[in-house]
């Protein structure tokens, strides 16, 4: 299932509990996914998806305020596979006058066009807000896989509409971009943080944390090749060295202790154990007073030879 379905399941499953907001996302979810077919001469008022879950979840929250539902059809294609589109129905809505859906969602239609005229909706509260970017994002949006890239985008119809998104994602402060492609206006976000806090207004709690988990992959594998690239074989050398040292010394820690050992050299095994990714350089500006590199040097080596004597008396 790609990043986007994941995403959109995860919405349609949130159970909005105050009116105000399931209007909001409603309104957010029609105005942004409405379109207008001719279909055997009639002009149909339509939202088309390929998600079921989506279709369901528009169904019922229609049903639930409205109390009728749009006609839902399903149509099965064969492109590539077999899939299913669904067509859910709005036409008769248009009929409806004051308090019907398209009324109170700011909808209207030209009578001899075939255009769908949208009035400005006003939000107050941030709960509505945040619920009518959700039913923006569920009609028209997509997020690219975060493995590969980050973007994440929303298409609406007309300019009013894509300026109404902009300004309510701004009042969360989210920066977004846009731009007309083939008629239509997409609203989008290219940054990481700005897609995980847009994640986080929309309440896709679970999908922002799968992001973040591969966020924090990516940046890891980053970090290690920049060490890898970078920081030349010295670092490399200097590892080696470290964990051959700190294995004799837990070696001597097990079999004799490290008390056992003369003062000089229980002092920096006991430095070494607590930092085992310092230089021998920086081991000895830590001692009291300071030794020299080859003055630590030095006692490491006598150190790995009580090790391998101990080792030795062990066969
Ligand atoms: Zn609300």
């Amino acid at each position: 299932m790609s990043f986007s379905l994941e995403v959109k399941n995860e919405l349609s499953r949130i159970e909005e509990t105050h009116d105000c907001c399931r209007k909001s996302e409603l309104a957010g979810l029609i105005r942004a996914g409405l379109t207008i077919r001719m279909n055997k001469d009639k002009q149909r008022v339509l939202f088309i998806t390929e998600n079921a879950p989506l279709s369901r979840h528009l169904f019922s929250r229609v049903k639930e305020l409205y109390h009728s539902g749009p006609e839902v059809i399903m149509l099965k294609t064969h492109r590539f596979r077999t899939h299913a589109v669904y067509r859910l129905d709005f036409t008769n809505f248009l009929q409806e006058a004051s308090g019907g859906l398209f009324y109170e969602t700011g909808i209207d239609t030209e009578p001899q066009e075939d255009k769908l005229i949208y009035k400005p909706y006003m939000l107050k509260s941030r709960c509505c807000k945040r619920a009518y970017l959700r039913g923006g994002f569920l009609a028209t949006g997509s997020i690219s896989d975060p493995d590969r890239s980050y973007h994440l985008e929303i298409s609406f119809p007309n300019r009013l509409l894509a300026e109404e998104y902009i300004h309510y994602l701004k009042e969360f402060g989210i920066e977004s971009r846009h731009i007309l492609r083939k008629g239509h206006y997409l609203v989008y976000l290219k940054e990481g943080q700005e897609i995980v806090d847009f994640l986080n207004v929309i309440g896709a709690h679970g999908s922002l944390m799968q992001l973040e988990n591969i966020r924090i992959v990516k940046d890891m594998r980053n970090q290690v090749n920049r060490i890898v690239n970078c920081e030349t074989a010295n670092l490399e050398k200097t590892v080696n060295a470290s964990c051959r040292q700190v294995e004799n010394i837990v070696y001597i820690k097990e079999h004799l202790g490290l008390e056992s050992l003369p003062d000089g050299l229980s002092e920096i095994a006991r430095l070494r154990l607590e930092n085992p990714d310092v230089s021998l350089l920086e081991l000895g500006k830590m001692l009291n007073p300071p030794l020299s590199k080859s003055g630590v040097n030095h006692r490491l080596r006598k150190i790995d030879k009580i090790a391998e004597g101990i080792m030795l008396e062990q066969k």
